[in-house]
């Protein structure tokens, strides 16, 4: 969301308004932004909850001196005090007006709270939903390369053994909620500062379940749930990189009495391999060579994700020259094609010599092609590193 418009604004009222103007001001802009009114329409339902916003802090004393004091940033936070919670994830749901303010509004809506856009679980019964649990789970550089499928032992809640996640003793079930008739919600009249005003809220004896246990499971207490296991078989796809999750759904802890149950969120991180160093769907290896290697040339070996292969060393190669493996790389997470692996070549030149060494070495000094060039071509080693990372 943009910057955030001043309450008063919000509701075009002086900033010395009382609460009676406050109060009609926000139920012109509840009405004019109601979601029955504008169906479909994101920018009516942003300002229909910035009203709501606007109205729950401007309607109560306390919040409003915050509010004139501090402005916006006396809202969040751990100054919030007295049930301020509301907004800190960035305002209320539609959920959240409904139950709120819904009197306040409610009552310009002949039908009451049934008619509110279908899409919304007005008038249907809560259901429950568990929570999602988080796993991490490391993978090799292979399993990456590869792909791998996963069992994971995941503790959680999972439903009752003894009812079957219904929580009623066996053979008693249920009976429909005689305080709210299944429904979940109670929907109370009153005469108001508006005329006939109703609100909806959850029914008090069922807790908006619309159903009450007859009798309550031993085992789980009608909760329905209890500790378990349950083994995931979790198949994680080739080319995934550390922080990537995978979510298999349903997987998670099992919700009270037959709810839905959340879903098992598996973090990836990478084991670091030793040899090879990722770079995107590249692998890096730094290869040593010999001095005498790098002036004759010869044959090396290089480790891949499938073992060790031997490659060519051309005479002359210089430290810093990168050789491309083609194809040897971990694979794109979409199928799209697959990377190389960089073999960044370094030459390991003697410490120590003997003495015959040192005489070999010497002689060499002299010759023609051992001599400092004039010009130094190509072998700018910051010129090798830039090719290098535009790969
Ligand atoms: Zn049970
Ligand atoms: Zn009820």
């Amino acid at each position: 969301m943009a910057e955030k418009r001043d309450y008063y604004e919000v509701l075009g009222v002086e900033r010395n308004a009382d609460a009676d103007t406050i109060k009609k001001a926000y139920r012109k802009a509840a009405i004019k932004y109601h979601p029955d009114k504008n169906p479909g329409d994101k920018e009516a339902e942003e300002k229909f909850k910035e009203a709501a916003e606007a109205y729950d802090v401007l309607s109560n004393e306390d919040k409003r001196a915050r509010y004139d004091r501090f402005g916006h940033a006396g809202m969040n936070g751990a100054g919030g005090a007295g049930g301020y919670g509301g907004f800190s994830g960035g305002g209320f749901s539609m959920e959240d007006i409904f139950e709120q303010f819904g009197d306040i509004f409610g009552g310009a809506f002949g039908g009451g709270f049934g008619s509110f856009g279908g899409g919304r679980s007005r008038g249907n019964r809560r259901q429950s939903r568990g929570s999602d649990i988080r796993v991490t789970v490391k993978l090799t550089l292979k399993e990456i390369a590869e792909g791998v499928t996963k069992k994971l032992k995941i503790s959680k809640t999972v439903a009752c053994s003894e009812c079957g996640g219904s929580g009623a003793k066996s053979g008693s079930g249920y009976s429909t909620c005689s305080k709210c008739g299944g429904s979940g919600y109670v929907i109370t009249v009153q005469n108001s500062f508006f005329g006939r005003m109703q609100t909806q809220s959850v029914c008090p004896d069922c807790g908006g379940e619309g159903r009450i246990i007859k009798e309550r499971c031993t085992k789980c207490n009608g909760e329905g749930t209890e500790r378990g296991q349950e083994i995931v078989e979790v198949n994680i796809p080739a080319g995934v990189a550390e922080g990537m999750a995978i979510k298999v759904e349903g997987k998670g802890n099992a919700a009270r009495r037959g709810g839905v149950n959340g879903d098992l969120i598996v973090v990836i991180e990478e084991i670091e391999d030793a040899q090879l160093m990722r770079d995107g769907n590249d692998l890096v290896h730094t290869l040593n060579i010999t001095a005498t290697t790098a002036i004759l040339g010869g044959e090396v070996e290089v480790p891949t994700i499938d073992g060790r292969v031997r490659i060519k060393i051309a005479q002359g190669t210089h430290a810093g020259k990168v050789l491309r493996l083609r194809g040897k790389g971990l694979p794109s997470v979409n199928g799209m094609g697959r990377g190389d692996i960089k073999v960044i070549v370094d030459v390991t030149i003697p410490t120590e010599l003997t003495k015959q060494e040192r005489e070999l070495v010497e002689k060499l000094d002299k010759m023609p092609h051992f001599k400092q060039p004039e010009k130094l071509e190509n072998q700018n080693i910051l010129e090798r590193m830039k090719s290098f990372f535009r790969g």
